[in-house]
């Protein structure tokens, strides 16, 4: 994913700030009356994680998520959970008081449906990763970020799939599916599922695999996170992926309508072992827009030369600049992240930990889609002109798509609660800003649903994980045909419908 990094690296900006407002509704904290207690004491004396309130040291920090856009939202109470008991504290207390809940791991969604103004759940601190005896299966926490999953599981010569981010969290990515560089050769991250712990809304916890609730696990592998239950343990099933080729191209911006297509039939074609991804990107402040082209191959070393010159033929002209370079998976997924020269703890967004170094995401509107078809030379022309349309107001503009096909798409589409195996990628348009102006905020909402308007007659389907921020239909663009039986689960495990946000299903 084109992230901030990635724009700071290209243009540079500022940090945008968040508004503090509001006195919320909801459990009072003072006396009315005769003294009683605190409800939001009892809730801290049953955890053994934090309870932050908004009188608490360490607020404003603990209601952080990825993007600053949300930081005016207030929650009632933050809690930092640690244990699968913590969890179950909180769903009984808000569910006793009529409490609105969100869930929240690695904070990452771009449409906020992990905050909220009641009380958050927050699992980032469960951060278990462990290797059951043999190897056979790992148990990753919730709010493990993927460099730390990566890094906990080198020592034991194991990998998993993550997606392109280091700081995105089970949690979300693997209920929504999760795609990434290791997709076409091993499907997506909750393809690997084998069970996961799961607290319910009547607050008991239970396992969930393929024998054990079958229709709940059916739905957490792919049926988008913060629905069914809150998931505290995910146990996987390792790729073999010892070591990957970091690629990377950049190509003549003139020629993005040529890259773009060629790409599309390239990874339509490649074997499996080819994971890639392309950005056309537009920094902010006039900077130089690029054409670049990255990605893993998961095949043997020697055998990615002939696969990555296939897009050079394809697109009939050679790249201004190209690398690839065979790495253990753990180094070449730093690669992936941007965080080569980083350690683990570097690696993390800012305020997670003293070291963390990497900035939060600021304001973000996309237009993501799911494609089933390479784009004609005609069709990838309308999505560049979209792309480059419009004045610079100091947002970023990116279009980006990452390969999916292979072993994603040879499992059957009701198999799991993941609907478009037949898509061959997604594709999107993203407006990042730092602080936007109302001014440029509508702006940016112009060039984002020009794109959407492009690509929408031309796509077929969302990711739920990459949520657009128009997206009419939504229900069957995230889940296809696997939307009533989602919503049978929803009734079955969550009658009340406690875990709800915006495109929570059944809503
Ligand atoms: C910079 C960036 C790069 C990204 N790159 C990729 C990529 O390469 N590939 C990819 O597939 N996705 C990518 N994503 C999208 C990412 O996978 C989703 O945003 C994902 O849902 C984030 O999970 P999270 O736990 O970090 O986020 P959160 O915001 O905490 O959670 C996301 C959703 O899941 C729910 N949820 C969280 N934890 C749990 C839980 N334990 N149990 C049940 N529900 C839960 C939340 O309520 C929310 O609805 C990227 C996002 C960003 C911001």
């Amino acid at each position: 994913m084109w992230n901030r990094r990635n724009l700071l690296r290209a243009g540079g900006a500022t940090v945008a700030g968040g508004a503090a407002v509001a006195v919320l509704p909801g459990v009072s904290h003072g006396s009315t009356g005769r003294r009683r207690r605190d409800p939001w004491e009892t809730l801290r004396g049953r955890m053994t994680g934090r309870l932050v309130l908004p009188s608490d040291e360490g607020y404003d920090l603990s209601r952080q998520s990825h993007y600053a856009m949300y930081d005016a939202v207030r929650p009632q109470a933050v809690a930092l959970c640690e244990t699968t008991a913590d969890v179950q504290a909180c769903v009984r207390f808000a569910t006793e008081r009529g409490i609105p809940l969100r869930v929240r791991s690695g904070g990452h969604n771009f449409a906020g449906w992990s905050v909220g103004e009641g009380l958050v759940v927050d699992l980032f601190r469960m951060k278990n990763v462990s290797v059951t005896p043999g190897g056979t299966t790992v148990h990753v926490g919730p709010g493990s970020t993927s460099i730390e999953t990566i890094s906990a599981l080198e020592p034991h010569g194991l990998q998993l799939p993550t997606g392109t981010c280091p700081t995105v969290a089970p949690g979300g990515f693997l209920t929504g599916g999760g795609i990434g560089h290791q997709t076409r050769k091993f499907g997506l991250g909750s393809d690997r599922l084998v069970s996961a712990q799961v607290v319910l809304a009547d607050g008991r916890a239970v396992r969930a695999s393929e024998r054990e609730h079958p229709d709940l696990f059916w739905a957490l592998a792919g049926g988008g996170g913060g629905n069914y239950g809150i998931v505290t343990d995910f146990e996987q099933r390792p790729v073999d992926a010892p070591t990957m080729v970091f690629y990377q191209s950049m190509w003549d911006v003139d020629r993005a309508p040529e890259v773009l297509a060629a790409w599309q039939r390239w990874i339509a074609d490649a074997p499996d072992d080819l994971g890639s991804m392309i950005a056309l990107v537009r920094p902010p402040g006039g900077a130089a827009p690029l054409v670049a082209v990255s990605g893993g191959y998961l095949g043997a070393p020697d055998a990615a030369d002939p696969v990555l010159a296939g897009l050079a033929d394809l697109a009939g002209f050679p790249p201004l600049f190209s690398s690839a370079e065979p790495l253990a998976y753990g180094a070449a997924m730093r690669r992936v992240f941007q965080c080569d020269v980083l350690t683990t703890m570097q690696c993390q967004r800012e305020g997670t930990n003293p070291d963390a170094q990497l900035p939060r995401g600021g304001f973000q509107q996309d237009a993501f889609r799911l494609f089933r078809r390479p784009l004609t030379l005609g069709e990838a022309e309308s999505v560049v002109s979209a792309w480059a349309a419009g004045a610079d107001d100091g947002q970023s503009r990116v279009v980006q798509a990452m390969a999916l096909g292979g072993r994603f798409g040879r499992t059957a589409a009701r198999d799991t609660a993941f609907w478009h195996r037949d898509a061959g990628y997604v594709l999107g348009f993203v407006s990042q800003h730092y602080a936007p102006t109302d001014a440029e905020r509508e702006t940016a909402a112009g060039w984002v649903r020009a794109g959407g308007a492009v690509i929408d007659p031309l796509s077929s389907g969302g990711y739920v994980n990459f949520p657009s921020t128009e997206l009419r239909n939504w229900q069957t663009k995230y889940y296809g045909g696997n939307y009533p039986r989602l919503r049978s689960v929803k009734r079955s495990y969550d009658f009340s419908n406690v875990f709800r946000h915006p495109r929570s299903v059944g809503s």
